[in-house]
């Protein structure tokens, strides 16, 4: 080579490799999440992974000890500026203005909704009281809308889009003997993200949904009667669970509150830009083998 040109060649590569040294943003820097029932098992795992990705995120729950404690975990981790904490039932429409509100003093705005806080419960129909069937149907499906709406309101005023992504269930699409209290409200939450992903698109407000199968560690429902229950609607011991929903499923893999996670940073990030209106069944499989 012209002594030119192998010069030229070599400053090129040493700024090409100074450029490869430069820290990179990541990908969810700048963003502001919101994360419902954030206290909770799924909800810390999901809040922890937007956390890592550079986002700013509102914990946001009717737990207020836990909030504290997840609060205290993620600053050590993240820094106290990338997390804040709100008390909010998703059923009360004053807190939930209330709290997208003080998020928005907070960091400025809001990018990403994750819906997830919920409760869980199951007794056959002609034991199911309208109290057990009314708290279901408040907590998820009218909560995930008094949510959604917030969202929509600050998103529409932002004019940057957003996204939204609920966590339903398995159970909101297949049918589980003894729990149709709870299922009838997660088919409500999959239908309504489906309505709200037509009304959202031409402002480029995405909204998607998550759909896990049985996760047991970390989960706060699988500690209180839910346990009981589905153990006993499945004629095993509490400790089998599980190993049988591992059994059950294609993969024969567990499902972890990190997986679900994973799936929502996915959604939440621009990695889908083109999707909308979609489920990610996180199940290893379980959607499938029900029907072989
Ligand atoms: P979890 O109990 O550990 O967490 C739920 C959180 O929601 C808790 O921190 C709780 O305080 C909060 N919460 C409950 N009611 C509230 C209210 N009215 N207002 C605000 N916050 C409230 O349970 P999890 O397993 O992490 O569940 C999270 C979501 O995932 C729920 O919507 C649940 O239905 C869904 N899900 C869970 C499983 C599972 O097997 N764990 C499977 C499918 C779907």
């Amino acid at each position: 080579l012209p002594e030119q040109e192998a010069f030229d060649i070599e400053y090129w590569l040493l700024e090409e490799a100074k450029l490869q040294r430069m820290p990179k943003p990541k990908p969810l820097a700048g963003r502001v999440a919101l994360v419902t029932g954030g206290a909770g098992g799924i909800g810390r795992a999901i809040a922890g992974r937007l956390l890592s990705e550079g986002a700013c995120v509102v914990l946001a729950d009717i737990d207020e000890g836990a909030l504290e404690a997840a609060k205290g975990d993620f600053a050590k981790g993240f820094g106290a500026d990338q997390v804040r904490t709100t008390r909010m039932n998703v059923t009360a429409e004053g807190e939930v203005a209330g709290s997208f509100a003080d998020a928005v003093v907070e960091y400025g705005g809001l990018d990403i909704l994750v819906s997830n806080a919920g409760i869980a419960s199951a007794s056959p129909i002609e034991d199911t009281t309208l109290e057990v069937w009314d708290r279901n149907v408040s907590i998820l499906a009218t909560g995930y809308f008094l949510v959604s709406r917030e969202a929509f309101r600050l998103m529409r005023r932002q004019k940057l889009g957003g996204s939204i992504v609920f966590i339903a269930s398995k159970n909101g699409l297949a049918a589980s003997a003894g729990a149709s209290a709870y299922c009838t409200a997660k088919a409500a939450e999959i239908h309504l993200a489906r309505c709200l992903a037509l009304e959202g698109a031409e402002a480029g407000i995405r909204v998607n949904t998550v759909n896990p199968d049985a996760v047991l560690r970390g989960s706060k429902i699988w500690s209180g009667e839910w346990r009981e229950q589905r153990a006993a609607s499945s004629r095993i011991d509490t400790s089998e669970l599980e190993e049988h929903y591992r059994n059950r499923s294609l993969l024969k893999r567990s499902v972890f509150p990190e997986d679900i996670a994973e799936a929502v940073y996915f959604l939440a990030s621009d990695l889908s830009a083109k999707s909308t209106g979609n489920i990610i069944n996180v199940d290893a499989g379980n959607q499938i083998s029900f029907t072989r």
